[in-house]
Protein backbone atom coordinates (compact mmCIF):
# COMPACT_ATOMS: atom_id res chain seq x y z
CA UNK A 1 0.00 0.00 0.00
CA UNK A 2 2.93 2.22 1.01
CA UNK A 3 4.64 1.39 -2.07
CA UNK A 4 1.66 1.98 -3.76
CA UNK A 5 1.72 5.78 -2.74
CA UNK A 6 5.14 6.21 -3.48
CA UNK A 7 4.88 5.42 -6.81
CA UNK A 8 1.91 7.58 -7.11
CA UNK A 9 3.80 10.32 -5.74
CA UNK A 10 6.95 9.77 -8.08
CA UNK A 11 4.27 9.43 -11.17
CA UNK A 12 2.66 12.79 -9.72
CA UNK A 13 6.47 14.77 -9.74
CA UNK A 14 7.32 13.35 -13.04
CA UNK A 15 4.38 14.90 -14.45
CA UNK A 16 4.82 18.14 -12.72
CA UNK A 17 0.94 18.18 -11.47
CA UNK A 18 -0.39 19.31 -8.16
CA UNK A 19 1.30 17.76 -4.73
CA UNK A 20 -0.25 14.76 -3.50
CA UNK A 21 -1.72 14.81 -0.07
CA UNK A 22 -2.07 12.45 2.53
CA UNK A 23 -2.93 13.23 5.92
CA UNK A 24 -3.28 11.24 9.16
CA UNK A 25 -4.16 7.58 8.82
CA UNK A 26 -8.43 7.65 9.13
CA UNK A 27 -7.75 6.90 12.56
CA UNK A 28 -5.73 9.83 13.57
CA UNK A 29 -8.73 11.70 12.36
CA UNK A 30 -10.99 9.57 14.39
CA UNK A 31 -9.38 10.34 18.00
CA UNK A 32 -9.19 13.95 17.34
CA UNK A 33 -12.85 14.21 16.18
CA UNK A 34 -13.46 11.76 19.25
CA UNK A 35 -11.90 14.09 21.72
CA UNK A 36 -13.43 17.10 20.19
CA UNK A 37 -17.11 15.72 20.34
CA UNK A 38 -16.92 14.59 23.75
CA UNK A 39 -15.80 18.37 25.27
CA UNK A 40 -18.22 19.62 23.21
CA UNK A 41 -21.23 22.10 25.38
CA UNK A 42 -24.76 19.82 25.24
CA UNK A 43 -26.06 22.96 23.10
CA UNK A 44 -23.54 22.66 20.42
CA UNK A 45 -23.12 18.62 20.66
CA UNK A 46 -26.93 19.27 19.73
CA UNK A 47 -26.52 21.52 16.42
CA UNK A 48 -23.27 19.94 15.62
CA UNK A 49 -25.61 16.71 15.62
CA UNK A 50 -28.53 18.33 13.53
CA UNK A 51 -26.21 20.33 10.92
CA UNK A 52 -24.31 16.95 10.48
CA UNK A 53 -26.85 15.19 9.57
CA UNK A 54 -28.21 17.21 6.53
CA UNK A 55 -25.18 15.96 4.53
CA UNK A 56 -25.66 13.29 1.46
CA UNK A 57 -23.18 11.11 3.38
CA UNK A 58 -24.74 10.68 6.97
CA UNK A 59 -25.87 7.08 5.99
CA UNK A 60 -21.63 6.27 5.24
CA UNK A 61 -21.10 7.35 8.35
CA UNK A 62 -22.87 5.49 10.47
CA UNK A 63 -23.20 2.42 8.40
CA UNK A 64 -22.49 -0.78 11.19
CA UNK A 65 -22.60 1.72 13.74
CA UNK A 66 -24.83 -0.01 16.42
CA UNK A 67 -26.58 1.50 19.70
CA UNK A 68 -28.81 4.56 20.44
CA UNK A 69 -29.44 7.83 19.10
CA UNK A 70 -26.65 9.03 20.87
CA UNK A 71 -24.37 6.41 20.08
CA UNK A 72 -24.82 6.85 16.40
CA UNK A 73 -24.57 10.93 16.64
CA UNK A 74 -21.03 10.41 17.75
CA UNK A 75 -20.01 8.29 15.54
CA UNK A 76 -20.97 9.97 12.35
CA UNK A 77 -19.02 12.87 13.40
CA UNK A 78 -16.25 10.46 13.93
CA UNK A 79 -16.85 8.96 10.93
CA UNK A 80 -16.98 12.23 9.17
CA UNK A 81 -13.71 13.42 9.99
CA UNK A 82 -12.48 11.25 6.96
CA UNK A 83 -14.78 12.15 4.70
CA UNK A 84 -12.66 14.55 2.87
CA UNK A 85 -9.93 11.45 1.99
CA UNK A 86 -12.57 9.57 1.38
CA UNK A 87 -13.80 11.16 -1.82
CA UNK A 88 -9.89 11.16 -3.15
CA UNK A 89 -11.53 7.77 -4.22
CA UNK A 90 -14.98 8.76 -4.88
CA UNK A 91 -16.04 8.07 -8.39
CA UNK A 92 -19.09 10.64 -7.36
CA UNK A 93 -16.20 13.37 -7.19
CA UNK A 94 -13.11 14.37 -9.48
CA UNK A 95 -9.64 15.90 -9.10
CA UNK A 96 -10.17 19.66 -10.11
CA UNK A 97 -5.86 19.48 -9.32
CA UNK A 98 -5.36 17.40 -12.49
CA UNK A 99 -5.05 19.55 -15.84
CA UNK A 100 -6.82 16.23 -17.77
CA UNK A 101 -9.78 15.38 -15.50
CA UNK A 102 -13.33 15.75 -16.70
CA UNK A 103 -15.78 17.15 -13.74
CA UNK A 104 -18.25 14.95 -12.81
CA UNK A 105 -21.92 15.42 -12.90
CA UNK A 106 -23.30 17.64 -10.06
CA UNK A 107 -25.44 16.10 -7.42
CA UNK A 108 -27.64 17.92 -5.40
CA UNK A 109 -27.35 19.11 -2.29
CA UNK A 110 -23.76 19.41 -2.93
CA UNK A 111 -22.72 23.12 -3.54
CA UNK A 112 -19.83 21.04 -6.09
CA UNK A 113 -18.17 17.93 -7.03
CA UNK A 114 -13.98 18.86 -6.65
CA UNK A 115 -12.40 17.01 -4.60
CA UNK A 116 -10.14 19.64 -3.54
CA UNK A 117 -7.08 18.03 -3.04
CA UNK A 118 -5.05 20.68 -2.15
CA UNK A 119 -7.47 21.90 0.81
CA UNK A 120 -6.02 19.74 2.63
CA UNK A 121 -2.33 21.32 3.58
CA UNK A 122 -0.01 24.44 2.83
CA UNK A 123 3.35 24.29 1.36
CA UNK A 124 5.28 26.81 3.42
CA UNK A 125 8.64 26.04 2.10
CA UNK A 126 11.88 25.99 3.91
CA UNK A 127 15.73 24.69 2.97
CA UNK A 128 18.55 23.62 4.54
CA UNK A 129 20.96 24.20 1.92
CA UNK A 130 19.77 27.94 0.66
CA UNK A 131 17.82 26.33 -2.29
CA UNK A 132 15.53 28.83 -3.98
CA UNK A 133 12.05 28.90 -2.02
CA UNK A 134 8.54 29.00 -4.31
CA UNK A 135 5.74 30.86 -3.57
CA UNK A 136 3.10 29.25 -1.71
CA UNK A 137 0.61 27.83 -4.27
CA UNK A 138 -2.94 28.87 -3.54
CA UNK A 139 -5.80 27.57 -3.00
CA UNK A 140 -4.61 25.93 0.56
CA UNK A 141 -5.45 25.12 3.87
CA UNK A 142 -4.86 28.36 4.95
CA UNK A 143 -6.86 30.45 2.40
CA UNK A 144 -9.86 27.79 3.13
CA UNK A 145 -9.93 27.12 7.10
CA UNK A 146 -11.38 30.65 7.36
CA UNK A 147 -14.25 30.05 4.79
CA UNK A 148 -14.91 26.80 6.49
CA UNK A 149 -15.16 28.65 9.93
CA UNK A 150 -17.15 30.97 8.39
CA UNK A 151 -19.30 28.86 6.63
CA UNK A 152 -20.27 26.55 9.91
CA UNK A 153 -23.71 28.83 10.45
CA UNK A 154 -24.96 29.05 6.82
CA UNK A 155 -27.21 26.80 4.61
CA UNK A 156 -24.09 24.71 3.61
CA UNK A 157 -22.89 24.42 7.53
CA UNK A 158 -22.98 20.46 6.83
CA UNK A 159 -20.26 21.17 3.78
CA UNK A 160 -18.22 23.30 5.50
CA UNK A 161 -18.73 21.07 9.21
CA UNK A 162 -17.05 17.71 7.56
CA UNK A 163 -14.50 19.95 5.64
CA UNK A 164 -13.23 21.39 9.03
CA UNK A 165 -13.14 18.53 11.09
CA UNK A 166 -11.07 16.81 8.84
CA UNK A 167 -8.56 19.73 7.19
CA UNK A 168 -8.19 21.37 11.01
CA UNK A 169 -6.92 17.55 12.00
CA UNK A 170 -4.50 17.27 8.82
CA UNK A 171 -2.68 20.91 9.73
CA UNK A 172 -2.42 19.71 13.41
CA UNK A 173 0.10 16.70 11.46
CA UNK A 174 3.48 19.23 10.89
CA UNK A 175 4.20 17.81 8.05
CA UNK A 176 0.77 19.41 6.12
CA UNK A 177 2.48 22.59 6.78
CA UNK A 178 5.85 22.25 5.73
CA UNK A 179 7.80 21.41 2.37
CA UNK A 180 11.65 20.96 2.01
CA UNK A 181 13.51 21.88 -0.24
CA UNK A 182 17.41 20.70 -1.10
CA UNK A 183 19.54 20.14 -4.44
CA UNK A 184 19.73 16.78 -3.88
CA UNK A 185 15.72 16.50 -4.50
CA UNK A 186 15.06 16.78 -8.23
CA UNK A 187 12.43 15.61 -10.60
CA UNK A 188 13.27 13.99 -13.55
CA UNK A 189 14.45 17.15 -16.10
CA UNK A 190 17.15 17.48 -12.96
CA UNK A 191 15.65 20.31 -11.73
CA UNK A 192 15.57 20.75 -7.89
CA UNK A 193 11.46 20.21 -6.50
CA UNK A 194 10.23 20.38 -3.18
CA UNK A 195 9.89 17.26 -0.95
CA UNK A 196 5.59 17.51 -1.01
CA UNK A 197 5.18 17.46 2.91
CA UNK A 198 7.71 14.67 3.20
CA UNK A 199 6.00 12.53 0.60
CA UNK A 200 9.39 12.76 -1.37
CA UNK A 201 11.80 12.35 1.97
CA UNK A 202 12.91 8.57 1.92
CA UNK A 203 12.96 6.95 5.67
CA UNK A 204 14.72 3.84 6.15
CA UNK A 205 12.85 1.40 7.21
CA UNK A 206 9.36 3.40 6.08
CA UNK A 207 8.56 4.78 2.94
CA UNK A 208 8.39 8.32 3.65
CA UNK A 209 8.74 11.24 6.19
CA UNK A 210 4.63 12.23 5.40
CA UNK A 211 4.22 8.47 6.33
CA UNK A 212 5.73 8.21 8.94
CA UNK A 213 3.82 10.81 10.72
CA UNK A 214 0.77 10.00 9.30
CA UNK A 215 0.92 6.59 10.98
CA UNK A 216 2.17 8.22 14.28
CA UNK A 217 -1.39 8.04 16.11
CA UNK A 218 -1.77 5.01 15.51
CA UNK A 219 -3.53 2.66 12.42
CA UNK A 220 -5.96 0.49 14.82
CA UNK A 221 -9.67 1.15 13.42
CA UNK A 222 -11.91 -0.33 15.85
CA UNK A 223 -13.98 1.64 18.25
CA UNK A 224 -12.04 0.62 21.12
CA UNK A 225 -8.76 2.00 20.53
CA UNK A 226 -9.97 5.39 18.89
CA UNK A 227 -12.02 5.94 22.36
CA UNK A 228 -8.94 4.32 24.18
CA UNK A 229 -6.76 7.00 22.68
CA UNK A 230 -8.84 10.03 22.95
CA UNK A 231 -9.38 9.79 26.53
CA UNK A 232 -5.23 8.80 26.87
CA UNK A 233 -4.74 12.08 25.20
CA UNK A 234 -7.35 13.78 27.01
CA UNK A 235 -5.56 12.82 30.53
CA UNK A 236 -1.89 13.51 29.47
CA UNK A 237 -3.22 16.75 27.66
CA UNK A 238 -4.65 19.41 29.58
CA UNK A 239 -7.15 21.94 28.08
CA UNK A 240 -4.70 24.95 27.07
CA UNK A 241 -4.96 27.92 28.75
CA UNK A 242 -5.63 30.08 26.34
CA UNK A 243 -6.58 28.43 23.10
CA UNK A 244 -5.66 30.00 19.46
CA UNK A 245 -9.08 29.67 17.36
CA UNK A 246 -6.65 31.40 14.17
CA UNK A 247 -6.01 28.73 11.45
CA UNK A 248 -3.20 31.01 10.82
CA UNK A 249 -1.45 30.50 14.44
CA UNK A 250 -1.91 26.62 13.75
CA UNK A 251 -0.38 26.16 11.12
CA UNK A 252 2.92 28.67 11.69
CA UNK A 253 3.12 26.29 14.83
CA UNK A 254 2.98 23.17 12.42
CA UNK A 255 5.31 24.34 10.21
CA UNK A 256 7.78 25.54 12.88
CA UNK A 257 7.39 21.69 14.90
CA UNK A 258 8.09 20.32 10.65
CA UNK A 259 11.16 22.25 10.77
CA UNK A 260 12.84 21.61 14.04
CA UNK A 261 11.18 18.53 15.24
CA UNK A 262 10.29 16.00 11.85
CA UNK A 263 13.63 17.08 9.87
CA UNK A 264 15.42 17.47 13.27
CA UNK A 265 18.65 15.66 12.57
CA UNK A 266 18.22 15.34 8.98
CA UNK A 267 21.50 16.61 7.04
CA UNK A 268 20.96 18.60 3.99
CA UNK A 269 21.85 15.45 1.36
CA UNK A 270 19.48 13.00 3.47
CA UNK A 271 16.35 11.99 2.89
CA UNK A 272 17.51 10.38 -0.78
CA UNK A 273 16.83 6.75 -1.77
CA UNK A 274 20.90 6.83 -1.75
CA UNK A 275 21.19 8.33 1.35
CA UNK A 276 17.74 7.46 3.09
CA UNK A 277 17.10 9.15 6.79
CA UNK A 278 17.94 7.46 9.72
CA UNK A 279 15.48 7.57 12.69
CA UNK A 280 16.91 7.17 16.08
CA UNK A 281 15.26 6.10 19.03
CA UNK A 282 15.32 9.40 20.35
CA UNK A 283 13.56 10.72 17.31
CA UNK A 284 11.11 8.47 17.63
CA UNK A 285 10.79 9.14 21.07
CA UNK A 286 9.78 12.97 20.11
CA UNK A 287 7.96 12.26 16.98
CA UNK A 288 5.52 10.15 18.92
CA UNK A 289 5.54 13.13 21.74
CA UNK A 290 4.47 15.45 19.06
CA UNK A 291 2.22 13.81 17.06
CA UNK A 292 -0.23 13.47 20.38
CA UNK A 293 0.21 16.43 22.10
CA UNK A 294 -0.60 18.36 18.35
CA UNK A 295 -3.50 15.60 18.07
CA UNK A 296 -4.81 17.04 21.52
CA UNK A 297 -4.19 20.87 20.59
CA UNK A 298 -6.50 19.55 17.47
CA UNK A 299 -9.02 18.35 19.41
CA UNK A 300 -9.58 21.14 21.86
CA UNK A 301 -8.98 23.41 19.34
CA UNK A 302 -11.97 22.26 16.97
CA UNK A 303 -14.16 22.34 20.28
CA UNK A 304 -13.45 25.91 20.99
CA UNK A 305 -14.24 27.01 17.14
CA UNK A 306 -17.55 24.81 17.39
CA UNK A 307 -18.33 26.13 20.61
CA UNK A 308 -17.97 29.32 19.33
CA UNK A 309 -19.72 29.63 16.18
CA UNK A 310 -22.43 27.19 16.77
CA UNK A 311 -23.65 28.13 20.03
ZN1 LIG B 1 -6.39 15.04 4.51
Amino acid sequence: MRQIVALCVALTVAGGLAAPAWGWHPVGHRIIAAMAYDQLPKKTRARVDEVIRKHPDYGKFTEGVRGDAKHMARWAFIHAAAWADDIKGDERFWDDTRRDAKATRALQPFPEMKRHTNWHYVNLYFSPDGSPLPKTPEPSAKTQLPKMIAGLTGELGWYHLVWLLHVEGDIHQPMHCVSRLTKHIVDRAGKPTSDLGGNLTVVDGYTNLHAVWDDLLGVTRDEAYIDWMAARLRKAHRKPARLSLEPDVWIDEGFALARDKAYAGMAAEQGTREKPFRRTVGYEEESLRVAQAQAAKAAYRLAGVLTEKLR
